[in-house]
């Protein structure tokens, strides 16, 4: 056969099936396995023999999710880790030392900002903002020490585009790791690999999940830096559980068909409220009015499923929205079928200055909205209700 597209990878990738001959992958809920007799274990322990030993160093349901998954960014190897914030640390703590420098871009979520201001830091390693779209500024911020370029693309939650190809560049020719968020946009529509990413790092927990029931964080890259990974990774443990494992191998299956309706469904819901006289501006990436649609066309091949905007009356009317929504839930996750909205100056960034959250583009009245699959119009029709 031919080279297998995407959509086939995702459901035909699959780890070696038990003598039962199982259609479906079984779950294979040990935390350990066994040895033939004491040659058989020193071999595998000395990896001499391909086996898995211990779930904290392998499994094969996480054994196959990161098969599809690095198949599906087109890296050559993937790790698995717990939920997404143990995979950002991770990639760090395995890759950086002491005296080494990130440059980020401000608008990265939440908990990696905390990662960088206040974590790091006690371990020697520093990191400078830059404004998301500021290409000289990432340029001139990286100094001899800088080991890792870092960006999320869409940013959560302000939905700033970033030029992957262009940092891409600039990493190259300045000898550093670049290394992208990629959760917003799941591999169905962005590879930012493919644009010059060593690594690309996923919240799991959301997309690829898609239906809110487990955590999961996967770094995909090339087979020399997962080798990193996972000497870090074995001995600090913070493995993917291999139920949770087995739940996103299954999730993605569907992945494609649920992120294309995702995206149909956000970019109507985004023209929509961009029409409506309650609301300041809306923003999403394959509107015409996002100030870098050309960029995210040239790197996306869909907006993903977030939209964001402004009510007129800033705080409290955000509040008030949020408490008029009927269908929508309101939770902190994201990427689940069932709509979702938030107000992060309440929330999420309430603890932020006001000056840090309007540097990240977190305005008082900002809402975000997961779009998720249930009917449009019944979508439609409880925003609608809560703007009125
Ligand atoms: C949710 C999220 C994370 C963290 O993932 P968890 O699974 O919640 O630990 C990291 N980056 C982005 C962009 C996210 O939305």
């Amino acid at each position: 056969m031919s080279k297998l597209r995407t959509e086939t990878l995702a459901i035909r990738l699959q780890t070696e099936r038990s003598a039962q001959r199982e259609h479906s992958v079984p779950l294979y809920l040990t935390s350990s396995f066994t040895f033939e007799n004491a040659e058989h274990m020193r071999a595998a322990f000395t990896d001499e023999v391909e086996a898995n030993i211990y779930s904290r160093y392998s499994n094969p349901n996480v054994d196959e999710l990161l098969t599809k998954m690095a198949a599906l960014e087109e890296g050559e190897a993937a790790w698995a880790t717990a939920t997404g914030m143990a995979a950002v640390f991770t990639t760090f703590a395995a890759l950086l030392s002491a005296g080494d420098h990130i440059v980020s871009s401000r608008s990265v979520f939440g908990s990696t900002h905390n990662l960088f201001v206040n974590i790091f830091p006690k371990w020697g390693i520093t990191t400078d903002y830059v404004d998301a779209a500021d290409y000289e500024g990432y340029e001139k911020a990286i100094r001899p020490e800088t080991k890792i370029l870092y960006l999320e693309t869409p940013s959560n939650p302000g939905l700033d585009i970033i030029d992957l190809e262009r940092i891409g560049e600039i990493c190259k020719r300045k000898g550093v790791l670049f290394v992208v968020d990629n959760c917003f946009a799941t591999p169905v529509l962005q590879k930012p690999i493919r644009f010059g990413a060593h690594i690309s790092i996923h919240s799991a927990t959301k997309y690829l999940d898609g239906q809110g029931r487990v955590l999961g964080g996967i770094i995909i890259s090339t087979q020399e830096i997962v080798d990193k990974i996972e000497g870090f990774a074995r001995h600090s443990g913070p493995a993917m559980s291999p139920f949770n494992a087995w739940v996103l191998s299954k999730s993605l299956e569907t992945l494609h068909l649920r992120i294309d309706k995702h995206c149909s469904q956000a970019l109507e819901i985004a023209k929509r409220l961009e029409n409506h006289p309650a609301i300041d501006w809306v923003k999403y990436p394959f509107l015409d009015s996002h100030p870098d649609v050309a960029i995210a066309k040239k790197q996306m091949t869909g907006g993903g499923g977030i939209v964001s905007f402004q009510v007129k009356g800033g705080l409290e009317a955000g509040r008030n929205f949020l408490d008029k929504l009927e269908l929508f839930s309101l939770t902190p996750n994201l990427g689940d079928s069932r709509s979702i909205a938030t107000h992060p100056a309440s929330t999420t960034h309430s603890r932020l200055k006001p000056e840090e959250r309007e540097l990240v583009g977190i305005s008082d009245g900002l809402v975000r909205l997961s779009i998720g699959l249930e009917h449009i119009e019944d979508i439609w029709e409880d925003l609608e209700q809560a703007l009125s």
